[in-house]
């Protein structure tokens, strides 16, 4: 007898991202020399600030039960940061920390959707929201952006997206995986209509620090009193401090009924987030700037370098991304035209499946299939469209050393060459 799992299991897809890390990772383990853009987390180590005061709270014994919403100390730490970076003026009471910001979004979802209640997604849009959408029982209704635009949205697009049963929209801006970072007249074109209709808005934040090129990062809440009232600030120390391990992110929230529906929800999943990664977090908001600073300009580096080696490949235009740190290439170019297969494609020494004397003629004609084979012939990992909701693109991370992007982007040309 088969007993059945629930709609929601057999709804929701794994995260592309973290499934591919995880192959990625098991194929190094098997001794395959994979260069990896996968995931999205930076190479370095996580700030120094944090290391120390997550080693100070385990020798003083603070290892026990927070309170739910967070460490008061931490609380008000992140209230400076939102104040000092973005103007934002919250009290402690407003911020709920989690684990993690993909924790604090499902929480700001459980605690605003009804049943078929629909949700306004821009892709390319980060993987975990439409599945995170469908896990609290409401649909999510996507608004495509084009690659003409750089990913920036279409406001009369969103407008026509909206229905009765909208209920709210989640912004992404520096966006994962576009790079695009919406200008202050397009966010407040959306808050304009989210007013409008009488929208939540999700603004996840979480990359605001990594901007180039002048880029400004701004946030919607400070528009206006309406535009504060009616969004959830996502952020965490995931990205701006490389600290992914140590699962802390968190809301800001000026409306204390839906504050207090998330931190409800979160006392009966987690209780809260770890007590030494609070310190941790606590440490790095409040110790220098520096290393993030250092880390932004190096990211920035790769960044053009990563997009150089690919503007070199035939049929490729990708310009600079803003923010984040990725590259969204668009390769339509490549899907549905046979490879000739004449030219080799990785040195069998990278490759997880080796292939004498060439690549095997072929018409991919999905990312899921293209990227498939780059991993397998040429031994890179990158991340396929379709879970971003763009199929005719590919996802890369520069979020890693100069060394292996040079090495990564060497076979990327040997794997294109083979359609020449
Ligand atoms: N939002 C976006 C856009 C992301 O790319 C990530 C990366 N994991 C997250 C949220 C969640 O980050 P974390 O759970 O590590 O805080
Ligand atoms: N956000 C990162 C990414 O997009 C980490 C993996 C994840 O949580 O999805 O790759």
């Amino acid at each position: 007898m088969t007993r059945p799992l629930s709609w929601r299991a057999r709804t929701i897809s794994a995260s592309p991202t973290v499934s591919l890390d995880s192959r990625t990772k098991e194929l190094v383990a098997a001794g395959h020399d994979i260069v990896s853009f996968s995931v999205g987390e930076p190479d370095f180590p996580s700030v120094p600030a944090a290391n120390e005061a997550a080693k100070a709270a385990i020798d003083e014994g603070f290892t026990k039960y927070t309170a739910a919403a967070g460490d008061l100390r931490l609380r008000q730490a992140i209230c400076e940061k939102l104040r000092r970076d973005q103007g934002l003026v919250y009290r402690p009471q407003d911020i709920v920390v989690s684990n993690g910001a993909k924790q604090s979004i499902f929480q700001a979802l459980a605690a605003i959707c009804e049943e078929g209640d629909e949700v306004i997604l821009l892709a390319p849009y980060w993987v975990s929201y439409p599945e995170q959408v469908k896990l609290v029982g409401a649909r999510p209704v996507v608004v495509p952006t084009e690659a003409e635009d750089r990913y920036h949205p279409r406001v009369e697009r969103v407008a026509a997206a909206v229905t009765p049963r909208t209920k709210a929209i989640v912004l992404n801006s520096p966006n994962n995986p576009s790079g695009a970072v919406y200008t202050e007249p397009e966010l407040r074109a959306l808050m304009d209509l989210a007013k409008e209709h009488d929208l939540w808005v999700i603004s996840d934040e979480i990359y605001e620090r990594l901007v180039y090129d002048g880029a400004r990062h701004v946030s919607p809440a400070t528009f206006s009193e309406d535009a504060y009232r009616r969004t959830v600030v996502v952020n965490g120390m995931s990205k701006a401090y490389a600290m992914t391990g140590w699962r802390i992110g968190y809301t800001a929230c000026a409306d204390a009924a839906l504050t207090a529906a998330m931190l409800t929800i979160q006392t009966q999943l987690t209780s809260g987030a770890s007590s030494v990664s609070q310190m941790a977090a606590l440490g790095a908001l409040r110790g220098p700037d520096e290393p993030v600073a250092a880390m932004v300009r190096t990211f920035d580096e790769r960044r053009r370098a990563m997009c150089a080696a690919l503007n070199e490949i035939p049929g490729l235009f990708v310009p600079l991304p803003e923010g984040a740190f990725y590259v969204f290439v668009d390769v339509r170019a490549y899907l549905g035209r046979e490879r000739a297969g004449a030219a080799a494609t990785a040195g069998a020494e990278c490759a997880a499946a080796p292939r004498e004397g060439g690549a095997a003629r072929r018409v991919f004609h999905t990312t899921d299939e293209l990227a498939e084979a780059i991993l397998v012939e040429a031994g890179v990992a990158v991340v396929p469209g379709e879970g971003f909701g763009v199929p005719g693109a590919l996802r890369l991370s520069y979020a890693t050393s100069m060394e292996r992007i040079e090495e990564g982007m060497r076979r990327l040309k040997r794997f294109f060459a083979a359609w020449e």
